[in-house]
């Protein structure tokens, strides 16, 4: 430990003030003042992040990242999406490059195997087509919001992206419901939950013996049902799989009920339209 401190104190020379990061002549340096007395210092770019003495006052530094030297990475974006991949053998490789670099806000550091690119862009939607290039490479990750979103949550984000279905715009216009042309699943989702529970709801509902508002919407009614059957399972359902689904153990039993669940479901919804 000593030992190695005072190899590292050898290797740092007060710099003159006219030296600027990485102009040095040899291996990329780092210009920084010590924090305490002010003294500049310069130290191999090899060694940023670590503690380093400062020879006139003792003081312990933390090397800086400095744009454009080795170690340096760049930090992620709060707001936005960002596409960042490192170097691959793909023959795509070439064109993503041109891809990224094409963006106003494109960062490349680090060589060799360490090569990384990061473009940044207003929206997911923006960056689906460079991510759609470099997705499959080990090295590719996409970000939204400084956080990374992975191949299910990319999917869950683009379902709410997908246009509303025929069925459902048909089920709208049957309601008389108004939206915009360009309205999408999701959103088409939650208008038919604010519309008033169907007839077929009702008497889903009675059978089952659930109570309900006179003016129970769409969606407050699904609920209602499925807090139902979650409680109490389906009139017609045999012990065997109420007792599987009570203490969890009957796997069969619970795909059973799961299979039910979603007939029911599918007879639901076309009984209400
Ligand atoms: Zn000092």
């Amino acid at each position: 430990m000593t030992a190695c401190r005072l190899m590292v104190l050898d290797g740092i020379t007060p710099a003159s003030d006219n030296t600027r990061a990485g102009q040095t002549e040899g291996a990329a340096v780092i210009d920084f003042r010590c924090a305490k007395c002010g003294e500049l210092l310069s130290v191999p770019s090899s060694l940023v992040g670590e503690m380093e003495y400062c020879p006139s006052c003792l003081h312990l530094n933390r090397v800086p990242q400095v744009p454009g030297t080795a170690g340096f990475v760049p930090p992620m974006p709060r707001e936005g999406a960002v596409v960042e991949f490192g170097k691959s053998s793909s023959p795509r490789y070439r064109e993503a490059v041109q891809m990224a670099t094409a963006r106003p806000i494109c960062d490349t550091w680090g060589e060799g195997k360490t090569l990384r690119h990061r473009a940044v862009f207003d929206s997911l939607l923006d960056a689906l087509d460079l991510w759609r290039f470099v997705a499959r490479w080990k090295s590719s990750r996409l970000y939204v919001d400084g956080a990374e979103v992975s191949d299910i949550e990319l999917k869950r984000r683009l379902w709410e992206y997908e246009p509303a279905t025929e069925r459902q715009r048909e089920f709208a216009d049957n309601l008389g419901l108004m939206y915009p042309a360009d309205i999408t699943k999701a959103q088409m989702s939650g208008l038919l939950d604010q519309a008033p529970a169907s007839v077929g709801q009702k008497a889903w509902a009675d059978k089952l013996g659930v109570a309900y508002p006179a003016n129970a919407t769409r969606g407050q009614m699904s609920q209602l049902i499925d807090e139902h059957i979650d409680l109490f399972g389906y009139p017609d359902e045999d012990e065997d799989h109420a007792y599987s689904q009570q203490t969890g153990q009957g796997k069969t039993g619970c795909l059973l009920v799961a299979l039910m669940l979603a007939a029911v479901t599918v007879a639901l919804v076309q009984w209400a339209s």
